[in-house]
């Protein structure tokens, strides 16, 4: 009898594996590294290992498993199982990943985008329970984001929907983006925008608390926010700024939406208030009214779960 799925969550430095129940909770976990530098063949051996090696500890097989899902961070083809390309992780381009693991394994295998995973992750069994519409967004190096309508996830076209961070902020200017367009939403207010900012900041002779924080002088967006949580008053600024900015991106994303919930995870989100607030502030003020009040911004709830969770739920997705 199938019991379990196995949930693979891919990053440039770790893969994360895990043996998901059907109630969403994880049996079992391991961790291997990614040796992106060692190209795509290395990587998908060790995950073939890791695999192996997951079904020998826990009395698994083919019998008891029905599926294997696996979250991506970049391009994939969802429909026929090739990972396009990988921005962070070199090599990985246009690899049928999905067939290697089912060859192997003979276990039906699903691939997606890791955002996308981590919104139905969200979905089923964290901060998105029982919603029907919801945008699941990652606040980190970039602005990511999984929305699902109806109760299923959106793909698009070419299974590339959900590029919230490339929202255009501006008409003609404003900074450049890495997607190579200028004035782009996450350009505005991710991670490296906290950091440019908290520079700024100093620059211009202000006194800061994340400044005497930052081993040897390297400012990062987790000691920004530990200096705002000490009541560092430049600190509590930089979160306001950067809450209003994504307040005002998600903004267009709620009036043309209309999401029940917004989930917020990612590293900058574990800032909690300091940064929710000004948000839940931006979007009351500056959304449709209808459309506002029919909205919770919320944390992330399965943390660095959420991904290998929502892998798992690929193959009924
Ligand atoms: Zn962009």
């Amino acid at each position: 009898m199938k019991k379990y799925r196995i949930g693979v969550d891919i990053g440039g430095t770790n893969i994360k594996i895990a043996l998901v129940d059907f109630d969403g909770k994880i049996a079992y976990s391991n961790t291997v590294p990614t040796r992106a530098e060692m190209g795509y063949e290395a990587g998908v051996n060790n995950i073939k290992q890791a695999i192996k090696d997951l079904m020998q500890e826990t009395n698994q097989d083919s019998k008891t498993i029905e599926a294997i899902g696996f979250g991506l961070p970049g391009q994939i083809d969802y429909k026929s199982g090739i990972v396009k390309n990988l921005p962070n992780i070199p090599g990985w381009v246009n690899i049928p990943l999905a067939k290697m693991i089912e060859d192997e394994f003979s276990i039906p295998t699903k691939l997606d985008n890791d955002v996308r995973c981590a919104a139905l992750g969200e979905l089923n069994f964290g901060a998105g329970k029982g919603c029907e519409n919801l945008i699941c967004i990652t606040v980190g190096t970039g602005i990511g984001s999984g929305i699902v309508l109806n109760g299923k996830l959106v793909r698009g076209a070419a299974n590339a929907a959900g590029e919230i961070g490339h929202i255009k902020m501006s008409i003609n200017d404003g900074p450049l983006c890495g997607c190579g367009d200028f004035g782009c939403f996450e350009a505005y207010a991710s991670g490296p925008a906290i950091v440019t900012l908290a520079k700024e900041y100093i620059s211009g002779g202000k006194s800061a608390k994340y400044k005497e924080m930052a081993a040897d002088g390297i400012i990062t967006p987790y000691i920004v926010a530990q200096a705002a949580l000490q009541g560092d008053s430049v600190s509590i600024q930089i979160f306001k700024q950067i809450g209003k900015i994504i307040g005002v991106g998600l903004t267009s994303v709620v009036n043309l939406l209309n999401p029940e919930k917004i989930i917020i995870g990612g590293g900058v989100a574990d800032a909690g208030d300091i940064l929710f607030e000004p948000i839940r502030k931006t979007i009351e003020e500056r959304a449709m009214p209808i459309q506002a009040n029919s909205l919770k911004v919320v944390p992330a709830q399965l943390a660095n779960t959420a991904g290998v969770i929502g892998a798992s739920l690929l193959i009924n997705s």
